[in-house]
């Protein structure tokens, strides 16, 4: 599924990006779909530059439209696996209003969002989940803004599947991106991950392994997190899969249902 001949990637050593990659592969891998059948679409970002790196279908587009871009395949294409790879900045700042919409009509995409929690690529400025009170360029006194939770803007949309891992997680990243890849209807996967070179370095966790402790002592399982209060959540990542509804047709199967026979003149 890799394009060798654009090995390596240009990510900086030890970011995230390529762990998340890697797990889509691996889940990918599992899933028996049909690499001929499947088109990956990214907008523009680091994370976005994954697209490159793939021997599928892929369409590297403008920069928080992978979600439109990716829609207009889904609806022409229903026989193809459609799947949007994106930055928190790419898919909830600029690509907010696709996002959102595309969950509430649950177009059937598989959208693996890499937050890092910071724009990368452009060179640090703060993104919508930069968590309040955090330092990126634009906010060097820290951020003076709350920040997305892309779970709950995901289930309050209407998505039908919906998950969050991080990097550290690597194993449960490959379950929920498999998870979703076989879903019909919209589903998003959240990987938390670092970008030590802009929000690491600006926030004390300079080196990539101190996202990682960051991640593993910081995260609790939404089972457990189920159980406990408010309090004792406070500063925690609450991972796992959030939602998984089936019965949901997909925005291109209801539309066909509802539509076919008038269509024909019936
Ligand atoms: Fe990764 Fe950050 Fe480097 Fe971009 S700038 S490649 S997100 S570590």
């Amino acid at each position: 599924y890799i394009r060798e001949d654009r090995w390596p990637t240009v990510w900086c050593p030890g970011c995230g990006n390529g762990i998340i990659l890697k797990s889509f592969l691996e889940a990918y891998d599992q899933t028996g779909l049909d690499p001929d059948q499947t088109a990956v679409v990214s907008g523009i970002g680091c994370s976005s530059r994954s697209t490159g790196y793939l021997d599928f279908n892929t369409m590297h587009t403008l920069h928080g439209r992978a979600i439109a871009f990716a829609t207009g395949v889904a609806l022409a294409r229903p026989d193809f696996k459609v799947v949007v790879m994106g930055g928190d900045g790419d898919i909830t700042a600029i690509g907010g209003n696709h996002f959102i919409h595309a969950c509430r009509r649950n177009i059937n995409l598989t959208v693996i969002i890499y937050n890092n929690m910071i724009y990368g690529m452009t060179g640090g400025q703060h993104s919508p989940t930069t968590p309040a009170g955090k330092i990126a360029g634009t906010m060097p006194l820290g951020n003076v803004e709350e920040q997305f939770n892309v779970v709950n803007l995901a289930l309050s949309a209407g998505a039908t599947y919906v998950a969050r891992s991080t990097v550290y997680h690597y194993q449960l990243t490959v379950k929920y991106i498999k998870e979703a890849l076989l879903h019909k209807g919209i589903s998003i996967v959240e990987v938390l991950t670092n970008c030590h070179t802009y929000y690491g370095r600006y926030n004390g966790l300079r080196e990539p392994w101190q996202m990682m402790d960051y991640f593993k002592n910081n995260t609790v399982m939404k089972e457990k997190a189920d159980q406990m209060t408010e309090e004792e959540l406070k500063g925690k990542i609450v991972i796992g899969v959030f939602r998984k509804d089936e019965s949901k047709p997909d925005f291109y199967t209801r539309y066909r249902l509802t539509y076919a026979n008038q269509s024909k003149g019936e």
